[in-house]
């Protein structure tokens, strides 16, 4: 890709610049650890792509819209998987403000933002926040074409569930696509936490909380899941998984943990599409 007079400029002032978004405790504003040029699959622009921390997965951010590598292997996903997907009925649960969530919600006229307001039933609407519950879902059987979620399934407690009702909601011929960080790899996942009987959150495992803009704690840790989780997902809904794994620098995809994962419910009538 030739250098173009936008690249340069965005090369020369992130020689001297500080990151657009979250530098970590410590990160060295001056020298980064990766820079790249590329095409950014979240805002398409040819772009330069760096980190000033050597966590790539939350720090390796296009200069142009500031997304991380697991937006763009999600974004890179969908277009391989449903070039078509601006035309589809497109369900995320828990979107960002930015990045891949922004770039669905400007595009997809079909496009549906919730939140998991607890308290709240499904389908109804706090201002203009729907609340849906992943495990109890207001969307009618096969009405959603792609469910789209980002690092969402990792926080849930009855993930059998969360598959199930995803599977009776897509259409055929619909996916569930996400990320969700497969920290175990070959290990078997493992649950972090779990609810009583009485509602009450047990601790398997030390308490690990991600960043989550709606809950001042951030949002506690589940499941640390491996690849099994596409058995599991079998397991609860009949569906196959595909995991998608890209390492492509000239689309600024690099990192670890960033595996998007293509649920598939099968286009054929009468093919096995879970309970
Ligand atoms: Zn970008």
């Amino acid at each position: 890709m030739p250098i173009t007079a936008e690249i340069r400029k965005q090369l020369l002032s992130l020689l001297g610049a500080k990151p657009k978004r979250g530098a970590a405790p410590g990160a060295s504003s001056s020298q980064p650890v990766l820079i790249s040029e590329g095409t950014c699959p979240v805002c398409s622009e040819d772009v330069v792509f760096v980190a000033h921390h050597p966590h790539l997965r939350d720090h390796f951010r296009c200069a142009s819209c500031g997304s991380i590598p697991r937006e763009r292997a999600l974004m890179a996903t969908l277009e391989s998987y449903f070039p078509e997907w601006r035309d589809r009925v497109i369900h995320e649960s828990s979107p960002g403000d930015h990045g891949a969530s922004r770039r669905l919600a400007r595009e997809c006229h079909g496009y549906i933002a919730s939140h998991y307001l607890p308290g709240v039933a499904s389908g109804r609407l706090v201002g203009a926040v729907r609340s849906e519950n992943l495990q109890d879902l207001s969307f009618a059987d096969a009405s959603i074409d792609l469910h789209v979620t980002q690092d969402v399934i990792e926080h849930v407690f009855h993930p059998a569930q969360v598959f199930r009702e995803i599977a009776r909601t897509l259409k055929p011929g619909g996916a569930h696509v996400f990320t969700v960080p497969l920290v175990r790899r070959h290990e078997a996942s493992r649950a972090r936490a779990r609810l009583s009987d009485d509602g009450r959150i047990v601790h398997l495992e030390p308490p690990e909380y991600h960043g989550n803009p709606t809950v001042e704690e951030g949002s506690l840790v589940t499941m640390d899941w491996g690849f099994d989780i596409c058995r599991h997902i079998f397991e609860a809904s009949g569906l196959f998984t595909h995991v998608v794994q890209i390492d492509d620098l000239s689309r600024g995809i690099r990192a670890q943990y960033i595996e998007v994962l293509v649920t598939v419910k099968p286009a054929v009538s009468g093919a096995p599409v879970g309970a």
